[in-house]
């Protein structure tokens, strides 16, 4: 076997991998949810050398099954829970491959118009279905752009601020001094590593304290650092907000935390990676408050709870320019009329990297198959089994509710009477640790309110109401499983 795949042979082979995933989401539920290998298993099962003569396509489908397959977690199944959802979808998964059928590298317009207008159109689409600020918009000052991710996202608005921060000099050149990051504890840590990679440096990050309560930001403590930091000779570049916290869902007050950002002159992020696709829904837009006074950029993830597959981070900045002075360079072999006119956009001056995938087609899939209703509808099943597990737990004298969910994540514990704090949190990690090794279902944990807390976030696209009540049962078994354990032992000592 040697040469290109011809097009018949590509029919041939398409429609066995078309057909082997459709199979694979028919039987999705006869898997074990997360993968029982272990570590060296799959590396074990192949050829070290890559082979000296071309093989075809039917070895590799047979190694999928054999090799692969028993080392995958299955983010689709409807027992998933853990982290945020991933989702994926039929049209997200068409609109890839496509993707990947044409081949096309959009670093700048003129490689692929289509690839760059379709990108501006559907951000311009999905700004409109969350009902976000007209400035966002393309026709405005500012815009949107698909990145890899919301880290992604969050790095080049740290480059945009620190740009607008050195009145227009390119990110640090020129600027002297130390420079600011304003967060908080319940932040995404890819801020953290947004300042190393920068240059900002982890020990600029300055954490706000949070709500003992409900973990959203503080603004009158972030008034005083930022007041502080000034004092002392810093320059404050950046503030991230949160709407939809990693840990717990906690939503940070963004009109407040915005007004101080205006008093000192402070670039506002908001991060709503998980959170920001329910404002699909009229009656969650209350998660963009503060957004068009205040926001200089803000981003979501279509990856997380909008039925596409990841990768696909939508960022939107206020006002395009710090952006776009921060990040273009124009070497003589990317000189085109097009860029030279001015009259469009070259997408790699908003991100780190020069090339970029058509991401915008499994987005544009996603919005046209589904509408503005199906999306909706996909938001609001998850929030109703979210509420309805935290009614189950909270009629439950045997466990505690941390909070009303707000979204899809429910965040709760077994109650451990008779245990201190620590026997009960490893009592906690035990269940999990049970359930997730049972492989009927997959779920993480956090750490709030001073307790270790076991998260389950719903938001699958065939997660239902038979998933979550028998997931329900399943923690009850094993929480009683363990109790027993814990009471043999304290009869054995
Ligand atoms: N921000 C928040 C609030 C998140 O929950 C996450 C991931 O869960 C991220 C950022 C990072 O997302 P990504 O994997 O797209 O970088």
């Amino acid at each position: 076997m040697s040469g290109h795949m011809t097009p018949e042979e590509f029919r041939r082979y398409g429609r066995q991998v078309i057909d082997w995933i459709a199979d694979y989401h028919e039987k999705i539920e006869s898997y074990p949810v997360s993968s029982q290998v272990r570590p060296g298993e799959v590396a074990g099962g192949l050829p070290v050398h890559p082979p000296e003569r071309g093989e075809g396509f039917d070895g590799l489908l047979a190694d999928l099954d054999r090799v692969i397959m028993p080392g995958i977690t299955h983010w689709q199944h409807p027992d998933f829970y853990a982290y945020f959802p991933s989702n994926s979808s039929g049209p997200a998964i068409l609109g890839d491959l496509l993707s990947a059928g044409l081949g096309v590298q959009g670093m700048l317009w003129a490689t692929s118009p289509a690839c760059t207008e379709l990108e501006t159109r559907v951000l311009d689409w999905l700004a409109e279905l969350l009902d976000l600020p007209p400035a966002f918009r393309s026709g405005a000052a500012g815009g949107g752009v698909i990145q890899d991710s919301a880290s992604s996202a969050c790095l080049v608005v740290i480059l945009a601020a620190l740009h607008r921060a050195g009145g227009g000099a390119p990110a640090r050149d020129g600027i002297a001094g130390r420079h600011t990051l304003y967060v908080s504890s319940q932040t995404h840590s890819s801020l953290e590593k947004a300042a190393r990679v920068t240059g900002i440096g982890a020990a600029n990050v300055r954490v706000v304290d949070v709500d003992p309560v409900t973990l959203a930001m503080d603004p009158r403590h972030l008034d005083a650092l930022l007041a502080e930091d000034r004092a002392a000779g810093a320059v404050p570049v950046l503030v991230c907000a949160t709407v939809g916290t990693t840990s717990t869902t906690a939503v940070d007050p963004v009109p407040e935390i915005g007004d101080v950002c205006r008093e000192h002159g402070v670039w506002l992020h908001v991060d709503a990676a998980y959170a920001g696709s329910a404002a699909v829904c009229p009656e969650f837009r209350w998660v963009n408050a503060g957004l068009a006074d205040h926001a200089d950029s803000y981003a979501t993830n279509p990856h997380k709870w909008m039925l596409t597959n990841f990768d696909c981070t939508a960022l939107w900045v206020a006002d395009r320019e710090p952006l776009t002075g921060a990040l273009s360079i124009l070497p003589e072999y990317l000189r085109n009329s097009a860029t030279s006119s001015g009259d469009v956009i070259d997408y790699r001056d908003w991100q780190i990297p020069l090339g970029r995938r058509f991401r915008a087609l499994k987005l544009w899939s996603v919005i046209r198959w589904y509408g503005a209703e199906g999306l909706r509808e996909h938001v609001r099943t998850g929030v109703r089994l979210a509420r309805d597990l935290a009614s189950w737990i909270r009629d439950d004298p045997d466990f505690e509710l941390f909070e009303e969910p707000r979204f899809g994540l429910v965040c709760f514990r077994p109650r451990w009477d008779g245990l201190t704090g620590e026997e009960g949190d490893a009592a906690t990690l035990r269940v999990m640790e049970r359930l997730n090794a049972s492989g009927d279902l997959y779920l993480t944990h956090t750490r709030a309110g001073g307790h270790v807390l076991l998260r389950m976030a719903i938001g699958g696209p065939a997660t239902g109401d038979r998933h979550v009540r028998a997931a329900w049962e399943r923690v009850r078994e094993e929480t009683g499983q363990v109790r027993l354990g814990g009471r043999a032992a304290d009869v054995r000592g």
